[in-house]
């Protein structure tokens, strides 16, 4: 018998998640897959946080250790750096025109805004303390904390990827700068070390279609609280809204990525789509950039060609801060919170969203949630009151699965052009 690819696999978890969860409901049985099923989808997420700090650690190393020269690296980060920024200004301006087109906050009813600021009041505190933090730094603060005073201490925290990532970059320079002799037994290590962990990766993603199946059966009952009118009365209540964003991120797949493409690389767009499919399945049931990034950096070799060397170095840089679809969703967010209190945003205000998604977005980790708390920050830099976010939760989780969707393509778009640049160069 032919073996079901595993993004099949995933693809039926996924469905039989979804109608697990609305019969669930419907038979009064919330509390079976809230006791029972969903265990196995936060066991699934664990394994894949499990792996991500030494999977960055291990294939950046060795990524960068295999380039024979340091010119080489520096282009490759120029021009990650480069592209990253251009797709998420455009990826903003893109949530901009569409919000400012559709302007869904206008049909937002005064009962309905009171009702739900009322409901996440509690949750706002919480996400306003967090954001309170950053907000008091100074604005180099980011760059402080890149640089992390002890590496355990940053390999412990998911969140911290960011320094690892400095810490492997130096790790793997300095290899680079040593003589081979030096450096044999430690190469041999970082190659063995790689390879191990990939297999690892092997092994947990044969686990994914239970954890899809999992996490969607538990999302449904969880977003529903055991009442499926719940569902429904919430989705019409940011109806508008949630199509802006779900507009904008559909033109980041099918218009922006495939001309990014057509202009810098040969591959056809559906070539690309059917190698990326996999890990965009995966993004969607994680809401996370971190976790998709084994099966990303997979794909992305395996399917879409681009060297090993490229997707060591560029992807767990862009997981973490080239989060398009999150900086379109903070963009669309902001002027609909401020729609819905009557604010009429000029153009510089329009202008400073520009500047603080993109940082926003940067500074924002690759987990479910992020890119919520960090659009408190591009609230307050254009004066609106930051409890407007309690405006959009109910429809976050949502938002947040198709964002990272976004998030994970733009990064594996931007890998297949910088892959395709490099070769230009050679
Ligand atoms: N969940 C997103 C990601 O991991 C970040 C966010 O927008 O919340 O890419």
């Amino acid at each position: 018998m032919r073996k079901i690819q595993l993004h099949w696999k995933i693809i039926i978890g996924m469905i039989s998640g979804i109608l697990f969860g609305f019969f669930g409901i419907l038979l009064n049985q919330d509390s079976l897959i809230i006791n029972w099923i969903k265990p196995f989808g936060i066991i699934f997420i664990n394994l894949l946080k499990l792996i991500a700090v030494p999977l960055v650690f291990a294939s950046l190393i060795k990524g960068i250790s295999s380039l024979n020269n340091i010119s080489k690296l520096s282009k490759i980060g120029t021009y990650s750096v480069f592209f990253y920024l251009i797709s998420t200004v455009i990826a903003i301006n893109i949530g901009l025109i569409t919000v400012n087109l559709l302007k869904p906050g206008d049909y937002f009813s005064q009962s309905k805004k009171t009702e739900f600021r009322k409901k996440y009041a509690s949750d706002t505190d919480k996400k306003l303390s967090i954001a309170n933090k950053v907000k008091n730094n100074s604005p180099l603060q980011f760059l402080v904390d890149i640089v992390p005073e002890n590496i355990i201490e940053s390999s412990s925290k998911n969140k911290n990827m960011l320094q690892v990532i400095f810490f492997a970059i130096i790790f793997g320079l300095s290899i680079v700068l040593l003589s081979e002799k030096e450096t044999l037994y430690v190469r041999g290590f970082i190659d063995g070390l790689n390879d191990i962990i990939l297999k690892m990766i092997d092994l947990i993603m044969s686990f994914a279609p239970i954890g899809v199946f999992s996490l969607l059966a538990s999302l449904i009952v969880d977003f529903s609280d055991g009442n499926l009118n719940n569902l429904f009365e919430l989705f019409s209540a940011l109806g508008l809204y949630s199509l802006c964003v779900i507009t904008g991120l559909v033109l980041m797949i099918f218009l922006i990525y495939p001309l990014f493409l057509k202009l810098f690389t040969n591959i056809k767009y559906f070539e690309f789509f059917k190698g990326i499919f996999p890990a965009q399945m995966l993004a969607f049931s994680t809401s996370s950039s971190a976790a998709t990034l084994p099966m990303t950096m997979d794909s992305c070799e395996k399917k879409l060609n681009i060297s090993k060397q490229i997707c060591s170095f560029v992807l767990p840089l862009g997981a973490t801060i080239n989060m398009d679809g999150t900086s379109l969703y903070q963009a669309i967010a902001a002027v609909f919170i401020a729609q819905a209190f009557g604010i009429d945003l000029s153009i510089s205000q329009q202008i400073t969203i520009v500047l603080t998604a993109t940082l926003a977005s940067i500074g924002a980790a690759a987990v479910p949630g992020a890119g919520l708390v960090m659009l408190i920050i591009v609230l307050e830099s254009i004066g609106v009151n930051p409890e407007g976010v309690s405006l959009i939760f109910a429809v976050d989780r949502i938002l947040d699965m198709l964002r990272t969707v976004v998030n994970v393509t733009g990064d594996a778009t931007i890998a297949k052009i910088i892959d395709a640049k490099i070769n230009d160069l050679n």
